[in-house]
């Protein structure tokens, strides 16, 4: 049975007020709130734990290492890959996806070569591109999505050509809630030698992931999405792309050995972590990542089912609101405008008043917003802790976001 009501009780801002009313937390695609055991983690590590990790032989500095290190196996486990060498810590998927960028496909991508994209990419699968586009002129394609949102994915197999290097697709779209079929994608992608990249940041909080299962080549994911803290997160590597990349950002920890003339590389994956890195942050998506396994991944998945069921019920009721994004089986996460004249950035300050928190705007997704023709939507996206109880409030507070503007 999924307790939500003690799910919630472990959230302390959940019980807070907003603008006198009780808080509806529905901006968990852009951040999640932390549980106590976070919070907790993050106070111990800091009051009790705290030195640098890897450089030292004191006591606090190996037992800072050990509470960081052990991360890695924690999140080998959530993504089920094969080895703990294959995580790469960063301070989340913005990171990773430019470490991908610049570490394994700038030293190999030429002129001509092709990058396949679709259009409902968040500006962080796309914007590393765009560099090796404007510095190596690499080719971007776009594949497009259908008019419910959802994404066939024969389509990007089918813009796989002989030029084809990469294939950087979202799991779940941070808009639509459209999840993507990426093991398809991978595996006629794996047939024709090209690479692929998973952003994982919407579909790791929703759902159980095995990246040994989709087969991909890279699959990122942000912790403080997942109710870790932000400034952490992993990017899931294969060893054999490992091995074939260079570092991105150079200093202390990466290496083996500095001398005046020459540098040599630490194994992965610490090549890929100079410097100090988000100590606590890690330790805390790892007091996070327990959470969520002890809730369980499935569990959290059905409750959030039900969920998405029940809000797109209540949509349906609103014939003045236009929902973005229909696809069948979609996480949840909903966007929307109104008919009429109010702009998305008043009908969440209209919501806000009613302690209802959306996100509003383009979601650091342009080409999507110029596939839908639209400069800004209104998005409510759920987590583990929401209830039905709060798609009601959502849904009281729109109708009279609608009266205000009819
Ligand atoms: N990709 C998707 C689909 C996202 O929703 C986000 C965050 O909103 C990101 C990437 C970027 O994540 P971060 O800002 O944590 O690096």
């Amino acid at each position: 049975m999924y307790d939500v009501d003690a799910i919630r009780s472990d959230f302390p801002i959940l019980s807070r007020e907003v603008n006198g009313k009780p808080l509806v937390y529905l901006d968990n695609g852009a951040s999640a709130q932390k549980p106590q055991a976070v919070i907790d983690t993050v106070t111990r590590a800091y009051a009790e734990e705290y030195a640098n990790v890897h450089r030292g032989l004191h006591f606090l500095s190996n037992l800072a290492t050990e509470k960081y290190e052990s991360v890695r196996g924690k999140v080998a486990r959530f993504l089920n890959a094969g080895s703990e060498d294959e995580i790469i810590f960063s301070t989340g998927t913005t990171e990773a996806l430019n470490l991908i960028s610049y570490g394994w496909a700038a030293p190999r991508l030429e002129a001509g070569d092709e990058i396949i994209l679709t259009v409902m990419e968040h500006h962080a699968n796309i914007v590393p591109w765009h560099f090796l586009r404007e510095r190596q002129g690499v080719v971007l394609k776009w594949v497009e999505i259908e008019p419910d949102g959802s994404l066939d994915p024969q389509k990007v197999i089918d813009a796989m050509g002989p030029k084809t290097r990469m294939v950087c697709v979202t799991h779940l779209s941070n808009v639509l809630g459209t999840v993507v079929d990426v093991r398809a994608i991978c595996e006629a992608a794996r047939d024709k030698g090209i690479v692929t990249v998973i952003d994982g940041s919407q579909a790791a909080v929703h759902r159980p992931v095995d990246v040994r299962q989709i087969g991909c080549d890279f699959y990122a994911i942000t912790g403080h999405k997942l109710y870790g803290p932000s400034g952490s997160g992993a990017l899931f590597a294969r060893a054999e792309r490992q091995a074939e990349m260079r570092p991105f950002i150079g200093g202390g920890d990466m290496i083996r050995e500095v001398t005046r003339d020459n540098v040599t590389w630490a194994e992965p994956p610490m090549k890929f972590e100079a410097g100090t890195p988000g100590i606590v942050q890690t330790i805390g998506m790892g007091a996070a990542l327990d959470y969520l396994e002890g809730v369980g991944m499935k569990n959290i998945a059905a409750h959030e089912a039900d969920l998405a069921a029940y809000a797109t019920e209540r949509f349906d009721g609103l014939n003045w609101l236009r929902l973005q994004g229909t696809a069948p089986g979609k996480g949840a996460i909903f966007s929307f405008t109104l008919e009429g004249p109010a702009h998305a950035h008043d009908i969440s300050t209209i919501l806000d008043k009613k302690g209802v928190a959306v996100r509003a705007g383009q979601h650091c997704t342009g080409p999507l917003m110029e596939h839908l023709g639209l400069s800004a939507t209104c998005r409510a996206s759920f987590g583990m802790y929401n209830t039905r109880a709060e798609v009601d409030v959502l849904i009281e507070a729109l109708d009279l976001a609608h009266e205000l503007f009819a």
